[in-house]
Order: C-alpha cells, then structure tokens, then sequence
C-alpha cells in the first residue's frame, strides 16, 4: 500500500498548485486525477479581472459574491506572473488588457455602473468611447459602440503554463497517478484510507486529504456527510488556424457570451461559456455544433476579419460551478480533509488558491482573507 502526508485529489491547476506549495514543504504528496471533468486542461487562458457579464447574466443572486472576491483576481494574476518567474517558464503571460464590449448605449451604461463599483473596489477601469477604442482596438467591428477596458486582464497559454507545472511537480517527486479516480475516503484508525480505481487501483493511506477535484468535490464531500454544492458545466471552445497580429486584448461582451484573444503563434481562442453536451455524468463532455455556430457567428460580428480565418479544432470541457466564491478549508467534522475550489473564472486563481489551500492546511495564514469562503457556509445555507 502507498503511503503519503497529503492526499491531492485532483490534478487541476488548484491540486497541482497546492502540491507544489506542500512539496516543497517537504511533505510526501500524491496528486490523483481521473481527467474525465477537467478545466484545466480544456480552459481558454483568459486572465479575468473584470466582472463577467455572463455570470452577472446567469446567477444574478450570487453576483455581489464574485464582485466583493475581485480584487483577489489582481492578486490571481499576478501569482501566475510569479509563478512563471520562479519556474523559469514560459507560460506566454501577457497583461495588455481586456475589453468588454458594448453594442448601444443601454449596454454602454450597464458597463459604466459595472466600472464605477469595480473602480470603487480598486480595480485599474476606464470607459472608452468609439473613437479611443479605434485607437487602441482598431480590429473591432462597426457593430462596438464602446467598451470598458481593464487594464490588468490578459491570457495565457494552458498547454504551456500546465506543462511547466507538471515539470516542476515531477523534479520535486510529487507521485501523479493519472486516469484513476478516489472511490472513498475513511478514516482507519491510523490515518486516512483512499481506495483507487482505474489505472492505479488500490488503496493509498495518508495524513490528510485535499479535494481539489473541481465539480467532483461535491460528491466526495457529501460521501462524508459534507454539503459542498459543486455542479459541473460542460462548455465549449474554438481555436483558430495561425494569422498575423491583430487582437491585443482579451475581448468580452457586455451581454453576449464570447471571449476571443490572440495567442503568441498567431492562433485566435474563442469561447465565452457556450454550452457543451454531457452524454453522462461520467462521460467526457462532448461538442454542441450549435454552440460552434452560435459562437463563432458572435466572434465574426465583433471581429470582421475572423471571417477569413479557418477554424482548426474545436473541443469541450468542464467547469465547476458554486455560489461564486472560493470554498477553502477544513470540512466540518474532519479536520484531516480540506476543500479547495476556486470562485468563478478559476484557472485565474488557480495558483493563488492553491497556494492558499496549502497554507491552511499546514497551519500558516494564507495571505488574503478567507473568511467568506468556509466550507460551513453551505451547511448555514
Ligand atoms: C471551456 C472552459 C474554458 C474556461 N476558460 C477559462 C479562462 O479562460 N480563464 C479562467 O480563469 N477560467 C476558465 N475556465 C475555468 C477554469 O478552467 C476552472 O475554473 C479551473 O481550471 C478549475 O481548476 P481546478 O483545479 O479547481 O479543477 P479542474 O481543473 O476541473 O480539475 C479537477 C480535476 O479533478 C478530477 N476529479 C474529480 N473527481 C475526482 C475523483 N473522485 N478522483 C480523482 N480525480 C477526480 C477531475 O477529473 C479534474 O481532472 C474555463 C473552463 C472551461 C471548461
């Protein structure tokens, strides 16, 4: 039987982060991931900042909840920058800003109410008017009427920020046991007893637990008696075959779903949370065609020129959804197992939130205050 101090179930960027932090610590760490409901490996690299007009959108209720957590997204960004540093990687990190477009004057002043709050909060915001916008954003449409800019938005590249991290997970002997999934968690009177399934099927014995595991850390928690309300949301994404430079933001709507940027090699991502299909609850998600269309046909409309460029592949992935906030920390009644999921928008706070779960569970302050985001929240719930 394996034996280890610390459990991380999941291999997304908030376990792999975590992994790091406790690895370095000096703990024996094993990642485990089943890989079927990822968003780390599906994500579209996109550096938020800004409220999303989508989940404004979509959970109105639970809005005020990812507002008050937005300045924890500046400090997100500027983790993955460290990260980077300290890697010596090259994660193609850029910061040059995200748009958020408005089509009339109604979006426009829905945007302008938005700027004033997130300024209120700190966040670097500005309205721009059709004629700086082209100035700075020339490739936009004729349909843009006018944007708000945060200046702190931008992207980077998954394939290359998650491979880094794996090397560095790897040189520091983290044990990754990959397509192979925690079944249970108990205690046996030693420690904590994890049985796998899948490719590395057995059981593991360990110290303490960290679910990591993105929409599945629901059904393990509730296995304990826990209430973490976790949802996964498949969703959709296009990349485009390689052009000269042309976008230098990242770009969203103010009330449509897109977000399109440029990567360095010339290729543009476009998605923006257009739904894809479960086929079943364990099943890889799969592509919606009309989602592909509807998508693509919203990009054209902003950005022209997309118009000329072959799409090269299109894929889907998962998302988790809970009430917009992170949830961290020891769960009620077992003190050994820890939560670890990140607010909307997560592969942003990926590493922050990683880096904050592992401080917690060693028993250091993690740096940003995490009192709105206990796990006992959802039992008061
Ligand atoms: C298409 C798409 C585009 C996105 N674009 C962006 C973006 O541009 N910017 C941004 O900030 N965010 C984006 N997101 C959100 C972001 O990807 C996620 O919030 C983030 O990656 C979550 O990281 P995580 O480590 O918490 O979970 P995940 O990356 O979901 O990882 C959890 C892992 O745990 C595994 N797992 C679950 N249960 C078990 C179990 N019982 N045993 C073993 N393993 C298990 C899962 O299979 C998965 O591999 C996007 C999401 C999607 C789907």
């Amino acid at each position: 039987m394996r034996e280890v101090d610390v459990l991380v179930v999941g291999g997304g960027i908030v376990g792999m982060a975590a992994a790091l932090d406790l690895a370095r610590d000096g703990r024996a760490v094993a990642i485990v991931d089943d890989g079927r409901h990822s968003g780390t490996t599906a994500n579209a690299g996109s550096l938020h900042v800004q409220m999303q007009s989508r989940f404004i959108r979509l959970y109105p209720d639970l809005a005020p909840n990812v507002e008050r957590s937005l300045p924890l997204y500046v400090a997100g960004a500027a983790r993955w920058r460290e990260l980077a540093a300290e890697l010596g990687a090259d994660m193609e990190i850029k910061q040059s800003g995200g748009l958020m477009v408005a089509e009339d004057e109604a979006q426009f002043s829905f945007l302008a109410a938005k700027c004033a709050r997130e300024r209120a909060l700190g966040l670097d915001v500005h309205m721009l008017d059709r004629a700086e916008l082209s100035r700075i954003a020339p490739y936009l449409g004729e349909a843009v009427f006018g944007a708000e800019l945060c200046r702190e938005e931008g992207k980077l590249s998954p394939l290359k920020a998650n491979e880094a991290v794996r090397r560095a997970l790897d040189a520091l002997g983290v044990l990754r046991l990959g397509e192979t999934r925690v079944g249970t968690v108990a205690r046996d009177g030693v420690g904590i007893l994890a049985t796998l399934e899948g490719r590395s099927a057995g059981t593991l014995r360990t110290g303490k637990v960290m679910l990591a595991a993105g929409s599945g850390t629901g059904a393990l928690a509730a296995a304990l008696g826990v209430r973490i309300p976790t949802e996964a949301e498949p969703l959709h994404m296009n990349i485009t075959e390689a052009t000269t430079p042309l976008i230098g933001h990242l770009v969203q709507h103010a009330e449509r779903m897109i977000t399109l940027k440029q990567l360095g090699a010339g290729q543009v991502v476009i998605g923006g949370g257009w739904p894809a299909r479960f086929t079943g609850a364990d099943a890889f998600p799969t592509v919606d065609p009309a989602s592909m269309i509807g998508n693509l046909s919203l990009a054209q409309h902003i950005v022209p020129r997309l118009g000329a460029l072959r799409v090269i592949r299109t894929w889907a992935g998962v998302n988790t959804t809970a009430d917009g906030q992170c949830i961290l920390g020891p769960l009620p009644g077992w003190p050994e197992v820890f939560a670890a999921v990140p607010g909307d928008a997560g592969y942003t706070l990926g590493p922050l939130v990683g880096r904050m779960a592992a401080a917690i569970l060693s028993g250091r302050e993690p740096g940003h205050d995490v009192s709105r985001f206990g796990v006992e929240r959802f039992a008061a719930a």
